[in-house]
């Protein structure tokens, strides 16, 4: 079958769906079963694929029209400029997310300058947060941990392909994840994207999310904060004095969050609204 047409039939079995866009999603399975770029696929319409590669490229769709993520099947996901390798079992990284890392970036060169800088990043998916702090700014020393071997895993071959060797990630369950680590001292920043859905809302979230991305990854407990409840106190002991402690959150949690960092004794708390101008990431310093 010709390029064209396969990619107008794959187009039509997703084009129903509310989410994405049909034509580039299709675009892309291809580019990635012929293992070629866009700019081929686009030029080459014409082009007869062989039956086996149609017959892939058939029974992909036909998972992405049941809401399998398109991040999943062609196993990566762009952030911060950056190609993150991604598949079951850790989360797909946020556009939103960018802005937490940006605000990052900002925060180390004002206060920062030319220091080497501690940083710990509990919960790390694909690594892309702590990864893309660390190929834009190569003065840092990050560790991340997660609780899950997949993670670590997809966190590691990413930390391979971005060729970095200022990033090392452990497994463990939050700050248990670092003990016994030979360290010169405490953190300058603490960042987390934990799970925040409160159990009961997590029904709701599309289809894409709820059945195909790991639970352990969204679910926050009860009211969403079991994670923030937990590394909100214990931070106190791992950050420098005036170190930042710094979250994404859903977009209602903000009040509730910041009481609890005021009640630990930070200050110059500041929220950040995300692309749909929702409040999404929390910060203050320790006071
Ligand atoms: N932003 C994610 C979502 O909407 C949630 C990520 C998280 O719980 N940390 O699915």
């Amino acid at each position: 079958m010709e390029i064209n047409h396969l990619l107008k039939r794959g187009a039509d079995m997703i084009g129903d769906r509310e989410y994405g866009n049909p034509v580039l999603e299709a675009t892309m399975v291809l580019e990635k079963l012929l293992d070629v770029d866009k700019v081929y696929i686009y030029t080459h319409g014409k082009e007869t694929v062989s039956g086996d590669i149609a017959d892939k490229f058939m029974t992909i769709m036909e998972k992405r029209a049941e809401g399998y993520p398109i991040q999943y099947i062609i196993g990566k996901k762009e952030f911060m400029g950056l190609d993150f390798h991604v598949r079951e079992g850790v989360l797909i990284p946020r556009n939103d997310t960018e802005i937490l890392v940006e605000y990052i970036l900002e925060y180390m060169d004002e206060r920062h300058g030319n220091e080497t800088i501690d940083i710990l990043e509990l919960g790390i998916g694909s690594g892309a947060i702590s990864l893309s702090i660390a190929h834009y700014n190569r003065r840092v020393r990050i560790h991340g941990v997660d609780l899950h071997s997949i993670p670590l895993e997809v966190a590691e071959e990413n930390k391979a392909r971005l060729s970095l060797d200022n990033v090392s990630f452990h497994q463990g369950d939050l700050f248990q994840g670092i003990e016994g680590l030979e360290m010169d001292g405490r953190f300058h920043i603490i960042v987390s994207n934990p799970p925040y859905i409160p159990s009961d809302d997590m029904g709701t979230l599309q289809e894409e999310i709820r059945e195909y991305e790991p639970t352990d990854a969204l679910d926050g407990g009860g009211d969403g904060l079991d994670f923030y409840r937990r590394i909100i106190p214990q931070s106190r002991d791992y950050l420098i004095e005036e170190g930042l402690l710094i979250f994404e959150m859903g977009y209602d949690q903000g009040e509730e969050i910041e009481r609890m960092m005021m009640d630990e004794g930070f200050k110059d708390i500041g929220i950040l609204r995300d692309l749909q101008g929702l409040d999404r990431v929390i910060y203050g310093t320790m006071g």
